[in-house]
Parts: C-alpha cells; sequence; structure tokens
C-alpha cells in the first residue's frame, strides 16, 4: 500500500531536474543524467592559473582557486543555484558535493592530499535566521564526506553589525568586508598549520572569500584555497 501510494505520488508529481526541468527517470537523483555530464564545468582544478585564481592576484596569496562550474545568467547553474538557495532544496547541495568530491578525487590527487579542513562562508545571521540555513552546508559536507576530510560549519564567523554595501564606494566597501568576519582565540589555534578550503557558492567578486582568507592566514603558517560551486568570473 505504502509503495502503491508513493508511485502515485511520483506519477501526480513527477520529480524534475533541478537544472534543466526535464521529469527524472527513476535511477536519476536531483538532476538528469544529461545534464550531471553536461554542465557547463569550469576544470579549474587542472589549471593552476585559471581566470578565477587571477582574480586574487595582488588581492591575497591562495593555494587554488577553483569551482564546480561556470555561472552564466539565465543559465541552468542559475537555476540550479536558485532551488538551493530559495527553495529550501538542499539535497541539491549534497548531491553537487558528492559529484564534484567524485571528480576532484579522480583528477586532483595532489590538491586534495594538502586540504586540512573544508569550510563554508557563513552567512550575516539575519539572512540565516531568515532562510533558516546556510546554501554551502550541503554542498560542504557531502564533499567533505567525499574527500575524507572534515568540515568545519562554526569556526570562522560573521559580524553581526556589518550593514549593506551598496550605496559604499570600493575603499569604504573594501574596509567593511574586512571587518565581516572573526575567529575566536580558541578557534585560532585550531587552524594554526592547516590548508583550509574554503566554499562560497557562487563567486562574483570575490571580495568576500578575499575577507575571509585574508583573517586565515594573518594565522601562522596556514595555507588557503577557495571553491566556489560556481563561478560568475569571466576575463
Ligand atoms: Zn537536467
Amino acid at each position: 500500500m505504502i509503495a502503491y501510494t508513493k508511485d502515485l505520488i511520483a506519477l501526480l508529481y513527477p520529480k524534475t531536474c533541478a537544472a534543466c526541468q526535464r521529469r527524472l527517470q527513476q535511477n536519476e537523483d536531483v538532476i538528469c543524467l544529461f545534464c550531471e555530464f553536461d554542465l557547463p564545468f569550469s576544470n579549474y582544478h587542472q589549471e593552476a592559473d585559471n581566470i578565477l585564481a587571477k582574480q586574487f592576484w595582488g588581492r591575497v596569496k591562495l593555494e587554488e582557486a577553483i569551482a564546480f562550474y561556470i555561472f552564466v545568467k539565465g543559465g541552468r547553474i542559475q537555476h540550479l543555484i536558485h532551488q538551493l538557495k530559495y527553495r529550501g532544496r538542499q539535497e541539491i547541495g549534497s548531491r553537487l558535493g558528492s559529484l564534484y568530491g567524485e571528480i576532484l578525487q579522480k583528477e586532483a590527487t595532489q590538491l586534495i592530499e594538502d586540504w586540512d579542513i573544508i569550510m563554508p562562508i557563513p552567512l550575516h545571521p539575519a539572512k540565516k535566521q531568515r532562510r533558516g540555513y546556510n546554501q554551502c552546508t550541503t554542498f560542504v559536507d557531502s564533499l567533505a564526506q567525499q574527500l575524507a576530510i572534515s568540515a568545519a560549519h562554526e569556526i570562522l564567523k560573521r559580524n553581526i553589525d556589518t550593514g549593506t554595501q551598496t550605496r559604499l564606494g570600493r575603499y569604504q566597501r573594501w574596509e567593511n568586508v574586512e571587518t565581516i568576519f572573526y575567529l575566536d582565540e580558541k578557534q585560532k589555534k585550531e587552524l594554526e598549520g592547516k590548508h583550509i578550503l574554503l566554499v562560497d557558492d557562487v563567486i562574483t567578486t570575490g571580495a568576500t572569500l578575499e575577507a575571509a582568507a585574508t583573517i586565515i592566514l594573518d594565522l601562522p603558517n596556514t595555507k588557503v584555497s577557495i571553491a566556489g560551486i560556481a563561478s560568475a568570473i569571466t576575463l
């Protein structure tokens, strides 16, 4: 009876691909097989001096800058991230994290070996309360699990009183961005000597990642790499 009800629900409300919205087959999970192989991969893990890495040159010293996908406005990745971010579909993050992990395991063994901790960029507390979750959490957890590296969600913290940035000039914005994050003394110790992989959903200007990386790099013997679910940075 339960199986029958499940079948009926599946018939009435067929699951669709979170990227292209085609109807999913039974063996497909969250995204269809076509999208699994055909979404715009960045392959930045195969190219150290990629355009995302170049974006940070002269701003902050990163070991690697990588992203799973290339973000194109109006494209399938935008749809995918939108569902993850605003529609509560956290299973998208889990699926993408394990897919990306599988690829990195095959193609970027050396990078993985050097990472100690995977960490999401924390959301502003008010935003997190409104949304109920950080859109990077499930991605970070399944990526970490796939790569057998620990994930840390509570180490890097976000200050509450950084207001809106849209009306500030570029320099003021940078000053403001520098005070976005903080680390407790005890947590600073935990990061010493570690290589941290910082994760954000869509990398646009890179200012947030830069601020987070800067704070971590102030600690003795730390290294930072960054990864995006997608990168919107173009030449
Ligand atoms: Zn699809």
